[in-house]
């Protein structure tokens, strides 16, 4: 039997007032809170092993490495990568892409060819394909979606040609919660030798990830919305790829031998990351993976699903309220319009009843300029919320809308 409470227990943060008001945390798709054992791995990391990693004879820096080493099997073994040298540290998702669109883009786009992108992708997942496009001369092409904010796929396989260099997609639209089908995606541009990044950001914290079964070419997540710390990501790669592709950042680490006159770079996956890396936090986020494994993603899927529908179900009939994103396959994310009232007052009322939610644009513009909105007001479920906050939420909600209406 799952036990949210006992879930609850391990998150220190959610057990305080604000505004006078109980704690009701639904911004987890900007970032999820952390459980205890997350916040004890920084904190024995720090108290106990703080050292430099690789390189260091000391036993402090053997430590620092192990533990280090320790976080990429276990995000190696988390997302089923064949091997651990293909799971490259960055600072998150977005530099997870902009690594990938400088270091593939650079050696690999010519003119004329084309990257795919969608037209819900997040800004991370748009700006730098635009950046690099630009300095190659390539072209940058979006899938459409339909109402329900899903992708037309037919579309999509129309736009494919061997011109098609690269596609890249999100398994999961933070902005609609719609879930993408990343395995056909994938199949339709190996089809014509594309290769596939998927932003797993808001895929990674719900579903067990297998790198393998859906054949992605680059798989890219942040510690940050999967209950880790902040600070610390993943790009993971196709080992023929990675090693084919030039370094990111030049410095330490990256290096195999440095003369004036010529640099040799080391394997993967030193060779994308240069100086000294975010180590805490690497260390730190394999708690977080185990957290999760603990838990069970079966477990964080079937309950986050329930409140999903019981959420949706429970706000559809206020007055003037519209779901932006009724895509049928969705996760944890429920956006919505109320005619006539502006997103950010909805936010503000909420959060003087102690209830956090996100509003805006959810860093999708373009998705935005779709829908015909400047913004939504965007409630985003995590494996320690309840339904009772729910019902909190949408009693709260009821008052805002008449009130504003
Ligand atoms: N892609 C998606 C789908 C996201 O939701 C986010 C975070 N909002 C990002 C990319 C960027 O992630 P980060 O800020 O951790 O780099």
């Amino acid at each position: 039997m799952f036990d949210v409470e006992a879930i609850r227990r391990q998150f220190p943060i959610l057990h305080q007032q604000i505004n006078g008001k109980p704690l009701i945390y639904f911004d987890n798709a900007a970032t999820s809170q952390k459980p205890r054992q997350v916040l004890e791995a920084l904190m024995h990391y720090y108290t106990t092993m703080n050292a430099n990693v690789h390189r260091g004879i000391h036993t402090l820096a053997e430590k620092a490495t192990e533990a280090f080493e320790a976080t990429r099997e276990a995000v190696a073994k988390m997302i089923n990568a064949p091997s651990k040298e293909q799971v490259v540290f960055t600072r998150g998702t977005t530099e997870s892409i902009n690594l990938v669109a400088a270091t593939y883009g650079r050696a690999f786009l010519r003119q004329g060819e084309e990257i795919i992108i969608s037209a819900m992708e997040h800004h991370s997942n748009i700006v730098p394909w635009q950046m690099i496009c630009q300095e190659k001369g390539a072209v940058l092409k979006v899938i459409p979606i339909n109402q329900a904010g899903e992708l037309l796929l037919e579309e999509y396989e129309k736009m494919l040609s061997p011109r098609t260099r690269l596609v890249a997609v999100m398994h999961v639209s933070n902005a609609l919660g719609t879930v993408n089908p990343i395995a056909e995606i994938v199949r339709l541009a190996h089809q014509q030798g594309a290769v596939v990044l998927v932003d797993g950001a808001q895929a990674a914290p719900h579903y067990a990830i297998d790198v393998q079964a859906l054949d992605v070419d680059f798989y890219v997540f942040s510690a940050h919305k999967m209950y880790g710390p902040t600070g610390i990501g993943i790009l993971y790669g196709k080992r023929h790829l990675l090693e084919a592709m030039p370094p990111y950042m030049g410095g330490g680490e990256m290096i195999k031998e440095v003369t004036f006159q010529q640099t040799t770079y080391n394997d993967i996956p030193y060779k994308f990351e240069a100086g000294t890396p975010n180590i805490s936090d690497a260390v730190a986020m394999k708690a977080a993976v185990e957290f999760v494994q603990q838990t069970g993603f079966q477990t964080i899927a079937a309950h986050e699903s329930q409140l999903l529908a019981y959420a949706t179900q429970t706000i559809a009939d206020i007055d003037g309220i519209r779901i932006i994103g009724t895509a049928k396959e969705k996760a944890s994310v429920l956006s919505f319009v109320i005619d006539g009232v502006h997103p950010m007052d909805v936010g503000m009322l909420l959060d003087a009843k102690g209830i956090a939610v996100r509003t805006g644009h959810h860093c999708a513009m373009p998705l935005m300029n779709y829908f015909g909105i400047a913004g939504t007001v965007r409630a985003s479920f995590a494996v320690y919320n309840t339904k009772e906050e729910i019902d909190v939420f949408a009693k709260e909600l009821r008052k805002v809308a008449h009130a504003l209406r």
